[in-house]
């Protein structure tokens, strides 16, 4: 199976090649030519086995130039020994008659991007061997929060690799910067950038398309890359777990095969969304797909309308990883709703280049209405969320999720459809302490990393370990710069 630019489909790529370059040439995204489709029996077959052995059926679909084998080795070092929390990985949770959850944070970072952010730097260092790249790749990220820690981990002491992570000063929580900078490895390095999440983001796409220093670093061996959900070795593995969700539902009995249900994601960059989206054309029942926004509600009104218009106010939100305007991976699906229009996917990408606006025609429109319902909740509505699961089910969730069960819920009472739901949760509520604990009615917080202390004495929930750790762990990382230094920063960390 070949892999194509969204915004050229002569550019064919083995699954390697994509995956090692991240982003096609002329700024695309590469994709599958065509998805596989679930065989009548794949379904009973993966429902039987444990999430690394769904993890290898799925994507050895995908995967031409690998061997089971190898994929068989990642699966067991990215979801195996100690490094989930639960032997499940992503456990379906049943919160009331038709309503399930899907726990994505009981990884090593806490926060759903580990179940890519484990399996990626598998996947690129074999895409490396394979295509005889020698040079040691350097993965550059600009964070909001949670990729940052998220790749740090993922690539920790992983030979032939480094990773650089510069996150905005004033732009994440204070157990989010305490998780980055006692991040240990020996390939890794932390730096905080002067300014908000919108300056590390440019400053790090000036790295990317700086000549001088990329002749400089290939001097000393070595390349940059990209670990951001645009590379579709951060795609496919989210496949993995919707299919794998479904299979537990069939397999504890609670639907039937073939049976329908509708999945809500909370969304920003369009990534795990996309991820159900192509569960779906491969054959997983899901009926609608549901995606769910806070106040940065874009995708709400481009779903509803057909009209991409990222004009409007920016909002800092209690569910900051959905704070975005601009969400890479919907090219993804606006390639395959055109049919694989190459040429319409690149009108539209430069007009919203240009003006920030685009209007879909109206037979991505009709297909867009029949595949997708879209809605949002602001700040005050999240926190009566969290605080109502908590109260009527005992159950504690972050903001991110409480925004899609909040969406849910609108959408059940618009719609009147009762399909048995999945409710994708994407973080530990234990990240996001202050905002909880907030929504849970207490008004005084505790300093520090202390608040996971006092949110873990409230509920009689304990923190996961790896937060809990924090506490005893030292500040490795303390650098600042400002965005026109960033540069030297990385030819420091390169030597
Ligand atoms: C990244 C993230 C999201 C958004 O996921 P996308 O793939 O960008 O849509 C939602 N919640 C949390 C906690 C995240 O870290």
């Amino acid at each position: 199976m070949y892999y194509v630019s969204t915004r050229n489909k002569e550019d064919r790529r083995t699954a390697s090649e994509a995956i090692e370059k991240g982003l096609a040439i002329d700024g695309g995204l590469m994709t599958p030519e065509v998805l596989p489709k679930l065989s009548h029996n794949a379904l009973d077959t993966m429902k039987d086995m444990s999430y690394q052995q769904r993890a290898v059926y799925v994507m050895n679909s995908y995967l031409d130039d690998f061997t089971s084998s190898e994929l068989t080795s990642f699966a067991s070092k990215a979801y195996g020994g100690n490094k989930f929390d639960v032997k499940e990985v992503a456990p379906v949770r049943q919160v009331d008659g038709n309503t399930y959850c899907l726990e994505l944070w009981h990884g090593p970072t806490c926060a759903f991007k580990d179940m890519a952010l484990q399996m990626l730097p598998h996947l690129l260092t074999a895409s490396l061997k394979k295509n005889q790249e020698n040079k040691t790749v350097c993965i550059l990220v600009a964070t909001s929060g949670d990729t940052g820690k998220a790749a740090l981990e993922g690539f920790r002491d992983v030979d032939k690799t480094r990773i650089l992570v510069f996150y905005p000063k004033d732009g994440v929580s204070a157990i989010q910067e305490l998780q980055m900078n006692t991040q240990e490895g020996e390939n890794v390095g932390v730096c905080s950038v002067v300014g908000n999440f919108d300056d590390a983001q440019t400053g790090v796409k000036k790295l990317f398309s700086d000549e001088k220093l990329r002749e400089q670093l290939a001097e000393r061996g070595f390349f940059l890359s990209s670990a951001n959900s645009i590379n579709w070795g951060r795609v496919l593995p989210q496949i993995v777990y919707y299919i794998s969700a479904y299979c537990d539902l069939m397999r504890d009995e609670k639907i039937q095969k073939g049976d329908p249900i509708n999945v809500c994601v909370p969304t920003g960059n369009f990534g795990n969304i996309l991820a159900a989206y192509y569960a779906r054309e491969m054959g997983v029942p899901i009926k609608r797909l549901i995606c769910a926004s806070n106040s940065n509600n874009v995708l709400t009104d481009f779903l509803k309308s057909g009209i991409y218009d990222r004009n409007r106010t920016f909002y800092n939100t209690m569910s900051p990883s959905m704070d975005i305007l601009i969400s890479s991976n919907l090219e993804r699906l606006l390639f395959a709703l055109s049919d694989h229009d190459d040429a319409q996917v690149r009108e539209y990408m430069a007009e919203l280049g240009q003006t920030g606006r685009y209007e879909v025609d109206k037979t991505i429109k009709e297909k867009l209405g029949k595949l997708f319902s879209a809605g949002y909740c602001d700040d005050a509505e999240t926190q009566k969320v969290i605080g109502a699961m908590w109260k009527e089910h005992h159950y504690l969730i972050d903001p991110h999720t409480a925004v899609a069960f909040d969406v849910l819920d609108q959408y059940r009472k618009e719609s009147g459809d009762d399909t048995p739901a999945i409710v994708v949760s994407t973080a530990s509520p234990f990240k996001f302490c202050d905002n909880v604990l907030g929504s849970l009615g207490v008004t005084q917080l505790a300093e520090g990393t202390d608040v996971l202390d006092q949110l873990s004495e409230l509920t009689g929930i304990p923190a996961p370990a790896p937060l809990a750790a924090l506490k005893d762990k030292s500040v490795r990382f303390t650098g600042s710069v400002t965005k026109d230094h960033m540069v030297d920063q990385v030819l420091e960390m390169l030597r």
